[in-house]
């Protein structure tokens, strides 16, 4: 074929990129070549359908698949670097930038991120005189503005006393906050979204603008769209709706985030004359690795059915490795790691919670072993990067107070807690912003050559807000002697602190202006960190590894209560979701998958026995092998013939212990197992002996 944008696709793949006008659903298992399939589209649409790239927005799930996109298409047609890749929350930014005003957003607003949405809370809590936990109300807040609901809406199904608040003074606490941040110039990560959809909404000359940049669209990861972000994809396809959703309904993880697979099932109800284009062969895994991928996935009820088939034949078995405690575990894997040899950026460690990241990264340094862990304290979340950043926001908005306490005595410069109280209860008062207040105090105050050498300060940093962001820091540096101050309240790892200030300057060199910097931050997710180079082993949780591919997978605490999680079992939507998590994080690996659980583990500090998923329970014999190079060699699995045993015979199970027959019949016994109850068990699966 003469046409390199469709010759290297497969005929479901390449039908799917000649769809030109009106909405299509790419609908596919994982590594089925979704998101290659949405590149190719973008390019063929520029070279081959005359569609200008400024008419082409490509929404995808993080701002690095989105960098990654960004270059592939620079790569394959010109001019596609016009093409508007970008998250959902980015899109909203931008929007939000040009046409804020219109939602009654001043120039330079903010946005704060977690700690700063918890730092306001405290100060609304403490304003209104409540003693409560901010933790539980910022939830409260997250989830009503992901589903785009008013706060007060979800108050109905919370029990009396949420928070430890009556409902009259909880919805006090969440109309403050709200207020608190408009007053300050100051959107929470919720809001973006919700802004942004209310002015497209509301301004029908705002949304033809953007409809214009935007005439088609296309969204990878469709199935982990929430409300909010449903609503605005709408509204922005209009009637033309030349929307190409993407996404495999079985990687649906992110409910917790209000995501909800519902939006990608009812696509085609939706936009009734849709096109539904199946993928159906998968290019990252092998063989051995698919079947067991899909062997796990067929156990979910709440599903569409789907073909997947391997390119890849055969391949190394799925292996399971059972460690007798996470260190254990942790050490195995940087053993193999070590075995199999470079390049590091070939492996990833996969994880279901944060926690479990620490003794990995430890037996990897141990084995010196170079690794990264994608996620964890974001570095836009240190305190020296926090307080420059808190100057920057400030210079551009004086209203945030927010930032304005973080850096009103850091570096000290002697204003105390008095002189902060005062100034707070003046600007109560008066009804005056923070900054406002702080200027008419100065009479007031028994020593005002501290606050009067901040404001001059401010004013300075005001002027050179306009600057490079890079040349801002460096004046801020020298005009505050931060490092000299880094150096003094920090002396056992002033060093890490100082190249963290260092990695700021390089990450805002590269923006375009101090509040693009500031937009990117705050865009940026905890799981995307400048600077972090290849040739690392990458340590992630599995919600991180969504949409990446890696050559070697290990798969971590594959045990009842962290896969499926504790926190999920009472709920079967919940237990469904955490084994599309095990898929997903399955279906990462293109060469050789390796699994582990450990038999002991600490929870919440205490030792505790666990048991193996039952995820690998529910996946037949033969799909993976027990794998232990490092031990003795595990006897394999003791299988009893139908009969075996008698009423009243004392047995025992792996994961149950020891028990007692109470039926038995053909293939089938009944045990009573001590501490646990009832099991009827299959003789064909059950490794169970006489005791
Ligand atoms: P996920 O569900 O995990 O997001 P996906 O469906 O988006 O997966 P891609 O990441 O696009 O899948 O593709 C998976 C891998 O298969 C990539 O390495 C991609 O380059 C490769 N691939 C996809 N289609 C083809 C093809 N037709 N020929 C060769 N390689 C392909
Ligand atoms: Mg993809």
């Amino acid at each position: 074929m003469d046409e390199p944008l469709l010759s290297s696709l497969n005929e479901a793949q390449r039908q799917a990129v000649l769809h030109f006008e009106g909405p299509a659903l790419v609908v596919a298992g994982a590594g089925s070549g979704k998101t290659r399939t949405v590149v190719h589209r973008v390019a063929y649409l520029m070279a081959r359908r005359g569609v200008f790239p400024s008419e082409i927005l490509a929404v995808t799930f993080t701002n690095k698949a989105a960098e990654e996109m960004r270059e592939r298409l620079k790569a394959m047609v010109k001019g596609a670097g016009e093409v508007w890749v970008s998250t959902f929350h980015a899109a909203a930014l931008r929007i939000l930038r040009v046409y804020g005003e219109g939602v009654g957003l001043k120039p330079g607003f903010v946005v704060y991120d977690e700690d700063d949405q918890t730092a306001l809370l405290k100060e609304v809590l403490k304003e209104l005189g409540l003693s409560a936990k901010p933790g539980p109300i910022k939830a409260l807040l997250d989830r009503a503005k992901n589903q785009g609901v008013a706060p007060e809406g979800l108050l109905a199904e919370l029990p009396e006393f949420y928070a430890g608040l009556s409902r009259g003074k909880l919805l006090d606490v969440l109309r403050r906050y709200q207020e608190a941040l408009l007053a300050q110039g100051a959107l929470d990560f919720g809001d973006i979204l919700l802004y942004a959809l209310k002015l497209l909404e509301q301004d029908p000359e705002v949304l033809r603008r953007v409809r214009k940049r935007a005439r088609f669209i296309h969204v990878d990861e469709y199935q982990d769209t929430n409300p909010v972000q449903y609503r605005f994809t709408r509204l922005l396809a209009g009637e033309e709706a030349n929307l190409m959703a993407v996404g495999d309904p079985d990687q649906g993880i992110y409910s917790f985030r209000a995501a909800d697979i519902r939006n990608i099932l009812d696509f085609t109800r939706d936009y009734p004359e849709a096109r539904v284009y199946r993928l159906e062969e998968n290019y990252r895994s092998t063989e051995a690795i698919l079947r067991f991928a899909n062997a796990v996935i067929v156990r979910n009820n709440l599903r569409l059915e789907k073909t997947l088939r391997p390119v890849k034949r055969g391949g190394e078995p799925v292996r399971l490795f059972r460690a007798g405690d996470a260190r254990e575990e942790a050490r195995f894997v940087a053993e193999e790691i070590a075995r199999l040899g470079p390049p590091w950026d070939r492996y990833a460690v996969l994880y279901r919670t944060n926690a479990q990241s620490r003794l990995l990264e430890q037996a990897l340094a141990g084995r010196g072993l170079p690794a990264r862990v994608v996620g964890g304290v974001g570095f836009f979340e240190r305190a020296e990067v926090k307080d420059l950043l808190a100057y920057a926001r400030l210079a551009l908005n004086p209203l945030d107070a927010v930032s304005l306490k973080r850096v009103l005595n850091t570096p000290p410069r002697g204003i105390g807690p008095a002189t902060v109280a005062r100034v707070e209860a003046l600007a109560r008062e008066r009804g005056l912003p923070l900054l406002e207040a702080l200027r008419e105090a100065l009479p007031l105050l028994p020593r005002p050559e501290p606050v009067r050498h901040f404001l001059a300060l401010l004013e300075e940093l005001r002027d050179l807000a306009l600057d490079s962001a890079e040349a801002f820091f460096r004046h801020l540096l020298e005009a505050t002697d931060y490092l000299a101050y880094l150096k003094e309240a920090y002396p056992e790892d002033a060093e890490d602190r100082l190249e963290n200030v260092e990695e700021l300057l390089r990450a805002a060199k590269e923006a375009e202006g101090l509040q693009d910097f500031l937009d990117r931050v705050a865009l940026t997710a905890k799981a995307e960190e400048p600077g972090e180079a290849g040739g690392k082993v990458a340590l992630m949780t599995l919600h991180n590894a969504k949409g990446l591919e890696f050559p070697v997978v290990f798969l971590v605490g594959v045990e009842e209560g962290l896969l499926p999680h504790r926190s999920s079992l009472n709920i079967l939507e919940g237990l469904e979701e955490e084994r599309r998590l095990f898929y997903v994080g399955v279906t990462r690996a293109q060469e050789r998958l390796y699994l582990a659980y450990a038999r002991e583990r600490e929870v919440y500090g205490r030792l505790e026995a666990t048991r193996p998923s039952r995820f690998l329970e529910e996946v037949e014999e033969g799909l993976y092998e027990l794998y232990d190079p490092y031990r003795k060699p595990v006897p394999p699995p003791h299988r009893a013939l139908p009969g075996a045993f008698k009423g009243g015979e004392r047995v025992v199970h792996p994961r149950f212990g020891p028990g007692t027959v109470v039926a038995a019949a053909g293939d089938e016994v009944t045990v009573h197992f001590e501490g646990v109850g009832l099991k009827r068990l299959s003789l064909k699966y059950a490794d169970l002996r006489p005791a």
